[in-house]
């Protein structure tokens, strides 16, 4: 234990550390002591500092909240439980799962997992090496453990809350004792998981209550990435400054440059984090759902402690463009639909996904007619969610703004026009109106400390966004490595989003490679003599080939320390440049595709391989 100077408490730091303080504190004067603990406070507060545990509690006496996230959700709930157990005076710890040090498990007692599901069935990026550790023939037995698992994921998917089952299964093989059942909470994350956290809040307290509650203890570090009062909870109102068509006419996409004002919030970000957008449902789609259901506008419903119109309900409380399992399941009842009902079989999942991806609620309502009153309606919806959009800038060039890349999501459907919620609010938005924001931040992709470190960025469509953010804050930080930039869409005339930009950042030589891979164009079409003809997928160009044919340049990136970031389609396109990466170092490595796999997950450990994929 370290010994601390006479008349003090115990402090939290090793002997060495000790020792330095009682130097650097002495003779200092009160202004000099108190600049000091301020600094020391501003560094703690800092995003990436380590969060305060109760390293040297015994693991007997502790929580240990282990969470992986890839969009912040799993982060938010598990930060929230670490939070309210240390005000109770528990020794709790919080780790994102990457952190785990996995030789401490064999020894835990007590233990949270909040783990999301990616796509299908994945764990999210920052959890791939604990899920693989726990899978694997090297995971110890687990005695002594108590534990429990709250998943986050997606119904509409067929392997819902996939990981979260997993290890909530595999925690129990290996001998440890589940505390209570596994919460899987969908798209509305708090209805599962306020009373999921509740519980394990109490639970907790009753398994510790014989240990000695902390003397005192170090404050967690707040979950966003900013001293502002502005939160998810609390959004900061942001001016639009702009809202630009970034695709030419004649493209199939409609895609928004935005801009806000985060002037005056207090409210900052570091490349690679997102916005959060409140949505509002679009006007002419509620309008259309209650004249579906002939039901009144202006009829007043009340959830809780909450009356409001139904208008207001359906506008802005509730989930109307995403379809959810749960109310498929009711409104199935409701039509007496011998079809509905089939596919809420077990053996109809994939199915069941394909509608609930590409069906609204008014395409439901429509196609199998049921009456709702507007309490059941209301009662049976799901809570608005906000969006995650990957900022598009950084501040060091743009100052107290975010930009956003936002594919405006307009189709219709047999019954009429159909929107996606925040991409339609969002491109709907007139200059000069408000917007309720706040800052999502995300520690995993974040560009390299090192400013010699090379990078290479791939980012189709509008998973391009988080790289001019990366490059603005590349050249303002006058960061000498390389920038290399792969980018995919349909035509090369009509969606090569930033175009100018990118082009004057290769010529001012800021950025030093830009690999393009236009998948629709014809070999005369496009500015590049080797594209082929569209023909069907299978003739398609794709950023993955570029990677393939500079598979040599790219492999001497990477053995040169280089790092890589992936932002995009998560389902398909990452999973096909993971591939393709796979093989590159595979072939310009002389590995085999287990060390090439190593390699890789190598490069993820180190950070110098990040994902921004949903
Ligand atoms: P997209 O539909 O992903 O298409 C972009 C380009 O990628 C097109 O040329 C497309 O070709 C091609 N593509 C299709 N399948 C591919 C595959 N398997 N591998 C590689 N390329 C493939 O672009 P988007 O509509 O702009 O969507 C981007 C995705 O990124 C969305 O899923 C979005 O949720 C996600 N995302 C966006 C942000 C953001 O901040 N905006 C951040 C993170 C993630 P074809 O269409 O010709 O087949």
């Amino acid at each position: 234990m370290p010994s601390a100077p006479a008349g003090l408490p115990v402090p939290p730091l090793p002997e060495n550390k000790v020792d330095l303080l009682a130097r650097l504190t002495e003779g200092l004067d009160a202004p000099g002591l108190w600049w000091l603990s301020g600094y020391a406070a501003g560094l703690a507060a800092r995003p990436g500092a380590r969060p305060a545990v109760a390293a040297d509690v015994a693991a007997s006496a502790r929580l240990s909240i282990v969470y992986g996230s890839q969009t912040g959700n799993a982060r938010r709930l598990a930060e929230q439980l670490a939070r309210q157990a240390e005000g109770a005076g528990l020794a709790v710890r919080l780790l994102r799962a990457d952190s785990y040090p996995l030789r401490e498990l064999k020894d835990e007692r007590l233990l949270y997992i909040v783990i999301s599901t990616q796509g299908d069935g994945d764990p999210p990026d920052d959890a791939r090496g604990l899920v693989e550790h726990l899978r694997g023939k090297r995971a110890p037995a687990l005695k002594q453990l108590k534990f429990a698992v709250l998943g986050l994921g997606d119904s509409s998917y067929p392997q819902f809350n996939a990981t979260g089952r997993q290890l909530d299964q595999r925690l129990a093989e290996l001998g440890g004792q589940r505390l209570f059942e596994r919460g899987e909470a969908d798209l509305d994350i708090e209805t599962v998981a306020t009373p999921w956290l509740e519980r394990a809040f109490e639970t907790a307290k009753e398994q510790l209550k014989s240990a000695a509650p902390l003397a005192s203890v170090t404050p967690l570090r707040p979950g966003a990435a900013v001293a502002s009062p502005w939160s998810r909870e609390k959004p900061w109102a942001a001016e639009l400054l702009a809202n630009q068509r970034l695709t030419g006419r004649g493209s199939r996409k409609d895609v928004r440059h935005i801009e806000l004002s985060l002037e005056g919030s207090g409210l900052s970000y570091q490349p690679g984090d997102a916005l959060g957008v409140w949505p509002q449902n679009p006007p002419a789609l509620v309008d259309a759902v209650l004249s579906e259901l002939g039901l009144d506008a202006t009829a007043d419903v009340s959830v809780g402690d909450q009356r409001l119109p139904l208008r207001t309900w359906l506008g802005e409380k509730r989930e109307i463009t995403r379809l959810a399992r749960p109310f498929l399941q009711r409104h199935a009842e409701r039509a007496h639909s011998a079809e509905l009902a089939r596919l809420l079989q077990p053996d109809q999942a994939e199915s069941l996904a394909r509608v609930l991806s590409s069906q609204q609620l008014l395409d439901l309502l429509q196609a199998y007619p049921a009456a709702w009153s507007p309490e059941e309606l209301v009662a049976a919806l799901r809570p608005l969610a906000p969006r995650l959009y990957s900022i598009a800038s950084a501040q060091a060039t743009v100052g107290p703004e975010a930009h956003l890349t936002v594919d405006h999501v307009a189709y219709d459907a047999p019954g009429g026009r159909r929107w996606g919620a925040a991409s339609h609010f969002l491109s709907a938005r007139a200059e000069g109106e408000h917007l309720p924001v706040f800052i999502e931040s995300n520690d995993r992709f974040r560009l390299p400390k090192d400013h010699t470190r090379d990078i290479v960025m791939i980012g189709p469509g509008t998973g391009v966004a988080p790289f001019r953010g990366f490059l603005q804050e590349r050249i303002a930080s006058g960061a000498s490595g390389r920038n290399w930039l792969l980018f995919g869409n349909p035509h090369a005339r009509h969606d090569f989003l930033y175009q100018v930009e990118w082009q004057q950042a290769l010529k001012a030589g800021q950025l030093h490679r830009l690999d393009l891979a236009f998948s629709r164009d014809t070999p005369a079409g496009g500015p590049q003599g080797d594209v082929r003809a569209a023909a069907g997928d299978a003739h398609k160009v794709y950023v993955q080939q570029r990677l393939r044919e500079q598979g040599r340049e790219l492999h001497a990136w990477l053995e040169n320390g280089a790092h890589v970031y992936v932002c995009g389609d998560a389902t398909r396109m990452a999973r096909d440049v993971e591939a393709a990466l796979l093989e590159v170092v595979a072939r310009h490595g002389g590995h085999d595709a287990d060390a090439a796999k190593d390699y890789l997950g190598h490069l993820q450990q180190q950070g110098r391989y990040a994902r921004d994929v949903y």
